[in-house]
């Protein structure tokens, strides 16, 4: 898989630095050899089952040329994430509603669709994200409940990456949806890459992801109301990839009894599902030139 192809299919200069730094990470390009269907070489096969590294669940193969989204459901495994007072785990929910996500970016038609994983099993935040980059995912969106010590407090909350965060509620959250992974963060250590190419990556990626999380949160109000969707930014492991647009939904809190018979029930996640397929739609509309994603 030479960046040089990629970048040209994608016609983008920022994307060919980003796919230079992923190139320095090779193992990370072995699931998109697997999901895109090429033959990895022997060696590359034998290391993917030595590691046993996670791969992308693909969902929906798409129309050609169609691009990824992958949908994350946060926690999984030893890691229950939130637990509610009727003993609910956020992990649990976060499948349920990850799911209907993946199964409403399938109807559109129009996008393939992929997730990081689909039962009950712990993956490392960093992977996660690393997963997506590997499967050439133009777009991710991690699912998350929120909780809070306010049982009233109730709501829609779509996150990008911040290294400020907007608040100490924002960056209390952070620090508790980072807390499950022990894993270094790889992309810091691409040392090589020069810093001035990586920040400009990270700009116009980070341009793209707001850019979504406006029209999730927009697409999602109608859905919602009467209740409210915030968009804010905070230090998410997850979302910190150079050149994957990504955006973190907290879609709801497990504290506020409302909230929680609302995650529970099959109505209230086909419509957020179906905002979040309106919103990523319209965000591929806007930005056909990299609708093939990095990894095609
Ligand atoms: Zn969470």
């Amino acid at each position: 898989m030479g960046s040089a192809r990629l970048a040209h299919k994608t016609g983008s200069v920022l994307r060919a630095v980003a796919l230079a730094a992923a190139a320095m990470l090779p193992t990370f390009l072995l699931a998109s050899a697997l999901l895109a269907g090429g033959t990895p070489a022997p060696d590359e096969a034998s290391m993917a089952i030595r590691t046993r590294r996670p791969r992308a669940v693909l969902i929906a193969t798409g129309p050609e040329g169609a691009p990824l989204v992958v949908v994350d459901a946060g926690h999984g495994g030893h890691d229950q994430g939130a637990v509610a007072a009727d003993g609910t785990p956020e992990k649990q929910l976060t499948l349920a509603i990850a799911q209907d996500v993946a199964a409403a970016l399938a109807r559109t038609g129009r996008l393939r669709v992929a997730m990081t994983r689909t039962d009950d099993e712990a993956v490392d935040l960093t992977e996660r994200r690393e997963i997506a980059r590997a499967a050439g995912a133009a777009l991710l969106l991690s699912i998350h409940c929120d909780s809070a010590p306010n049982r009233r407090a109730r709501g829609v909350t779509v996150y990008t990456l911040s290294d400020q965060p907007v608040d100490d509620a924002a960056a209390a959250l952070a620090v508790r949806e980072n807390r499950v992974d022990g894993g270094a963060d790889l992309l810091a250590e691409t040392s090589d890459v020069p810093a001035i190419l990586l920040d400009l990556a990270r700009r116009q990626t980070a341009a793209d992801a707001a850019s979504f999380a406006g029209l999730l949160a927009r697409a999602l109000v109608p859905a919602l109301a009467p209740r409210q969707v915030f968009l804010r930014g905070a230090g998410f492991r997850v979302l910190r990839a150079p050149d994957l647009p990504a955006a973190l939904l907290e879609t709801g809190y497990l504290t506020n009894d409302g909230d929680l018979a609302l995650l529970k029930s099959a109505n209230y996640r086909r419509a957020l599902a179906d905002g979040v397929a309106r919103a990523a739609q319209a965000f591929f509309a806007r930005r056909p030139a990299q609708a093939g994603g990095v990894g095609r």
